[in-house]
């Protein structure tokens, strides 16, 4: 159990299966290039996993309110956790955003399936979760939350699968913030702009988990309990596991620090615990020199 049963659930902002198929105007270059940024991984999945279930219908949801109203159905069922997670980084961020000089705005988040239209073009499960910065929303597919624990790994849980929602969310706190505006998107490799940007969004993340206990529903019930030391590793764990360096090994490959895109998983985890450890503020990874990145 991580979530307080008693807990009141806001689907308001969080849709399924939504976006479907209703042909959204596509972004420009950059809009791409930021979204290939943004993803949790630096892969195609379809390599990873095979295509499996059935496709959701589009464009039909309704039913998230009905299904998720408290925090026992968080704890139950895994699109409610994503709706509980979506309350508690809200809460968070609608104040550690202002404290780092931001005017803080919601984020939307889209539970999709199969492939999609976004604003930063079509989309589809083989790319894993990630964030859409001219939608300023995150997107998906609740699968691969088996890929990673059956094909990179993790041990997974709860608390494995708030971390890569609190990693987009670092992405959308990086929008907001205009750090996305301004990375040099030329160079490539463990010390670039682009694996900078991502480590960041893991510490971001880190931030959220020391904070999520405090974080509460509109009601001032608290949303989450207290994370066991269990549960810190198992965050911890799917770091690792979406490491560029893992992900290149577990796929047979060479591991070649060039190609990285999101940072070894020595890296994603210190980030991570540095964020947990030293809040938000404490996420310069643009700063340091690449030595020590
Ligand atoms: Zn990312």
């Amino acid at each position: 159990m991580t979530f307080n049963d008693d807990a009141r659930l806001d689907a308001s902002r969080v849709r399924r299966g939504g976006r479907g198929g209703t042909g959204i105007a596509v972004g420009g270059g950059a809009a791409l290039v930021l979204f290939l940024l943004s993803q949790l991984l630096g892969v195609d999945l379809t390599g990873l996993a095979p295509t499996t279930g059935e496709p959701v219908e589009q464009g039909t949801d309704t039913s998230l309110a009905e299904e998720c109203r408290t925090g026992a159905d968080a704890n139950e069922n895994v699109d409610c956790r994503m709706v509980g997670a979506y309350n508690s980084l809200d809460d968070y961020w609608a104040t550690a955003f202002p404290r780092l000089g931001g005017q803080y705005v919601s984020p939307g988040m889209y539970l999709e399936s199969g492939q999609w239209q976004t604003g930063c073009g079509t989309a589809s499960s083989a790319m894993g979760p990630f964030y859409c910065p001219p939608d300023q929303s995150i997107y998906l597919d609740t699968a691969f939350f088996d890929v990673l624990t059956s094909q990179l790994g993790a041990e997974g849980g709860p608390l494995a699968e708030m971390y890569v929602i609190a990693h987009e969310w670092g992405h959308h706190v990086q929008n907001l913030s205009g750090t996305m505006d301004r990375l040099d998107r030329s160079e490539t490799g463990p010390t670039s702009d682009g694996v900078r940007l991502e480590l960041q969004a893991d510490c971001f993340a880190g931030a959220w988990a020391q904070n999520a206990q405090g974080t509460e529903d509109a009601a001032g019930v608290t949303l989450l309990e207290e994370f066991t030391q269990a549960q810190l590793a198992s965050a911890m764990d799917a770091a690792a596991a979406v490491g560029d360096d893992h992900i290149q090994s577990s796929q047979g490959g060479r591991v070649n620090p060039e190609q990285w895109t999101h940072g070894s998983s020595e890296q994603r985890q210190r980030w991570f615990w540095q964020g947990y450890t030293d809040g938000p503020s404490a996420c310069d990874t643009f700063g340091v020199p690449g030595g020590d990145l």
